[in-house]
């Protein structure tokens, strides 16, 4: 019997345990890793911030799933990986031995210099981050002061959401400080739009990089003070710590360096889809299109893998489409240059994120 891990709940693994809910891998026990029995889906989690759905909505319940899939459930997180011994630990202190290993664990949020008076919600894990829009929102309801840091897709669109959802509670105030610019990587086409789509939402786009202190946020270079009562952190990803000593050869980002089909170029029985993974050989940006696009490649890689067949090759697309929530149930279409904006897109991006959820949905036994 040959034992694959699943490390991380990340989008590519729901399309593999989608696959062995169809059909078992003879000779094979499955094993998932993961620290929350659920996959909160990013995609709708603005939509959820402005009041568009429930939270059971956006999130894929990976126990059902796993149970249907006949892989056995681990409630933990990934602490190290020794790839010499073929070997991981967990938080919890388990070692688990594998002879092919697949990580989709995500990646992690460098925030230590937003700390200081105000409170600090970094957007990821997005377990904590719920929980603590939650009890933000629970808490201060109203004439909350709030700052979003990141000028990226999802520090826009968390902006927008928020400030949609204090509106309809009557009020406060979000500022976006957006340090690498609004939306790099977007043509200026989407980039007009969503500057007019903050503009119209009243939101203050301060350019500059921010630090934490007492009073809140203070932007280096004009050493202007923004007071505010909570930070919400959508800035660049980085790394997990426990890559570093995993012996798994990292591209120059830190995170784990892929190749052709998905495979660790170091190491033969590892695999890594989604943030966790870099292309070194066809780079990409991280984001939820690549992870999904991940999973079915790597369904199909790690079955090919465990049966000694050869690996079916796979190249990222090079443009991906992004539909931007704007906060009401409006969006903002980006693919390539191309800019377009309405209710359409709305329900557009609404249809899509559904019949994805669905494809996850176990029915109670
Ligand atoms: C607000 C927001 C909106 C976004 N909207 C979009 C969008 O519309 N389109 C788009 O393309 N991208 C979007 N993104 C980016 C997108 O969220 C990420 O690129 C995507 O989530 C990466 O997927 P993943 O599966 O690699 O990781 P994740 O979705 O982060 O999943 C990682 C999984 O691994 C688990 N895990 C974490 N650490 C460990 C560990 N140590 N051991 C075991 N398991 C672990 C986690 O619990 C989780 O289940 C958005 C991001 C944010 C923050």
């Amino acid at each position: 019997m040959k034992r694959l891990v699943l490390a991380g709940g990340g989008h590519a693994h729901l399309d593999v345990l989608k696959t062995l809910a169809a059909g078992r891998w003879p000779g094979v026990e499955v094993v998932l890793v993961t620290p929350y029995p659920r996959q909160i889906y990013s995609g709708m989690v603005p939509g959820w911030m402005a009041g568009h759905y429930s939270l059971e909505q956006c999130a894929a319940a990976l126990v059902p799933l796993a149970r249907a899939a006949g892989v056995r459930f681990v409630e933990a997180a990934v602490s190290a990986v020794d790839a010499g011994r073929r070997e991981i630990r967990t938080d919890r202190g388990e070692r688990l031995a594998y002879d092919v290993l697949s990580l989709a664990v995500g990646a992690g949020l460098d925030v230590s210099e937003l700390a200081g008076g105000a409170r600090l919600l970094p957007v990821r894990p997005l377990e904590s981050f719920v929980a603590g829009w939650s009890e933000l929102l629970a808490s201060a309801p109203s004439g909350l002061r709030l700052a979003v840091v990141g000028g990226g897709a999802g520090g826009v669109e968390l902006t927008l959401a928020a400030r949609h959802r204090l509106q309809a509670l009557g009020g406060g105030s979000v500022t976006l400080i957006a340090g690498g610019g609004l939306l790099p990587g977007h043509g200026a086409a989407v980039v007009h739009r969503v500057e007019a789509a903050l503009a119209a939402a009243g939101v203050e786009v301060v350019p500059g990089f921010a630090a934490g202190v007492a009073e809140g946020l203070q932007v280096t270079g004009s050493g202007r003070l923004i007071a505010v009562d909570a930070v919400l952190a959508a800035t660049g990803v980085r790394p997990p710590a426990w890559l570093t000593t995993s012996g798994l050869a990292l591209a120059a980002d830190g995170f784990v360096a892929v190749g052709d089909g998905q495979r660790s170029i170091s190491h033969a029985e590892v695999f890594a889809g989604g943030d966790v993974a870099s292309r070194v050989d066809a780079p990409h940006g991280k984001s939820g299109v690549y992870a999904v696009r991940a999973g079915p490649v790597l369904s199909d890689n790690l079955r090919r893998t465990l049966a000694g067949e050869p690996l079916r090759p796979y190249r990222p697309q090079r443009r991906t489409l992004y539909l931007l929530a704007t906060g009401p149930r409006r969006a903002i279409v980006s693919w390539g240059g191309f800019a377009a904006e309405g209710a359409w897109a709305w329900r557009w991006k609404d249809r899509i994120d559904r019949r994805f959820m669905r494809q996850y949905h176990v029915p109670p036994a």
